[in-house]
């Protein structure tokens, strides 16, 4: 479908990438906070807002026939792309944050109560941590944290004594971290849990991004994830959900397309995966995740997934030797073991945070800027784990497939002259 031989061939698909900023070429280093998108998701969005633009599941003419199969194909482009059972597993939401909150809300509501207690990964997003403290305030339960090791890995050791003296009735864990790019022994993580009864969603926003998930052979009973990160338009978003679990927890919101039947006094639901998609969503961006996922799908096979894995490897090292030589500088998250395979428990994606002494990380964002350079800094919706390694803000810079190692170098090359100017 896509003729990509080079890095060059896949920058070509990406319009937003070929603009300058502030006189100087794009080297666009957010990635983690959101992607760009690829012509081919632009199309979509843009050929249904001209075509195929009615409400989906309702109507019996053509143009909400058309809609509702773009919405249908794309649940099961999903579907194929996580291996899930079926159609009914995955639940269209606007992102990670309204799928965290779902299960958060859904599922304290039927199994969670007083004393008990939820489990959540020390290096949580914030979308991860205050859904559950919003459930578990209602419930009379508590939130309690995996601790993270100066490595940024979790403690495995005190998670497996939290998983055994304490009322926990859920675990929920980072699969890979937004601000250390950690990837989390996640599937260890679930066996474990599952050894004491305890169901386990994983927060996959930036794993889905960068590690083939497969939800089947992870065995979570929760997968969350955003389409926006992995090339599909904003508002799009996934929640992967056991069977059993999705039966038999109560629905999130009410409203059209998610009954069976209503009357005033009584209210029946409709079958999954409707269930849990009240009222009109977002249909387009959800129809945006076929392309996207078909476009993320074609970098990992064929000739182009070397050219990418090879291009992923080089920007990896090549960052972590470069950081560390740049006086002051230190870098959150490096895991004890660098010789892990990248996607796997235990390796780093490309995403690196960190800070150089003497210099604010916003001052150091501003000047990168100037320079045609796109990094996030400030907490990255993590505070405590800001907290857990004293700082109260980073500097991120995040790459995808699009980014090639002459970015990097460049990205290095003007860190150094910022800091130079800084200090
Ligand atoms: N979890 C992680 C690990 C993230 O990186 C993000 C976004 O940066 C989120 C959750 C929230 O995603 P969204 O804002 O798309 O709902």
């Amino acid at each position: 479908m896509y003729s990509m031989k080079t890095v060059e061939d896949i920058r070509g698909l990406f319009p937003a990438l070929q603009q300058s900023v502030y006189g100087k070429p794009l080297v666009y280093l957010d990635n983690s906070a959101t992607s760009q998108k690829p012509q081919c998701v632009i199309d979509l969005v843009d050929g249904m807002h001209k075509g195929a633009n009615a409400n989906v599941h309702r109507a019996m003419h053509k143009l909400s026939d058309d809609a509702t199969a773009l919405y249908e194909g794309a649940r099961e482009k999903v579907r194929q792309f996580i291996n899930a059972p079926g159609r009914e597993n995955i639940i269209f939401t606007s992102g990670t944050t309204a799928s965290i909150n779902l299960v958060a809300s859904s599922f304290c509501r039927k199994f969670v109560g007083e004393g008990d207690v939820v489990l959540v990964s020390g290096d949580s997003h914030h979308s991860n941590i205050v859904p559950w403290q919003l459930a578990c305030g209602a419930a009379g339960a508590s939130v309690k944290a995996i601790p993270v090791l100066e490595s940024g890995e979790l403690d495995m050791e005190a998670y497996k004594e939290l998983l055994q003296g304490s009322r926990v009735k859920i675990v929920a864990v980072e699969h890979i971290s937004n601000v250390m790019g950690i990837v989390n022994p996640v599937k260890e993580m679930i066996a474990l849990a599952h050894a004491q009864g305890i169901p386990v969603l994983v927060d996959g926003a930036q794993g889905i991004v960068h590690a083939r998930v497969d939800v089947q052979d992870m065995d979570c009973d929760f997968y969350a994830f955003s389409g926006h990160k992995i090339y599909a338009a904003t508002g799009s978003g996934v929640l992967y959900g056991r069977r059993e679990l999705l039966e038999a927890m109560p629905p999130y919101m009410g409203g059209g397309d998610m009954v069976d039947t209503v009357t005033f006094e009584k209210t029946t639901y409709a079958p999954l995966p409707l269930k849990y998609e009240a009222g009109t969503p977002n249909f387009i961006a959800q129809a945006s995740l076929a392309p996207a996922l078909e476009f993320a799908q074609s970098l990992r096979e064929g000739e182009i997934a070397s050219v990418v894995e090879e291009q992923e490897r080089s920007i990896i090292e090549y960052l972590k030797v470069a950081l560390q030589e740049i006086e002051g500088c230190r870098i959150y998250g490096l895991p004890q073991r660098g010789d892990m395979e990248p996607g796997m428990p235990g390796s780093k994606i490309p995403v690196f945070s960190f800070n150089i002494e003497g210099c604010f990380p916003s001052d150091l964002a501003q000047l990168l800027d100037k320079m045609g350079i796109a990094v996030r800094t400030g907490m990255m919706c993590c505070e405590p784990l800001m907290a857990r390694f004293g700082v109260t803000s980073m500097v991120r810079a995040s790459f995808l497939p699009y980014n090639t190692l002459q970015e990097a170098e460049y990205f290095i090359a003007s860190l150094k002259r910022a800091a130079r100017m800084l200090r």
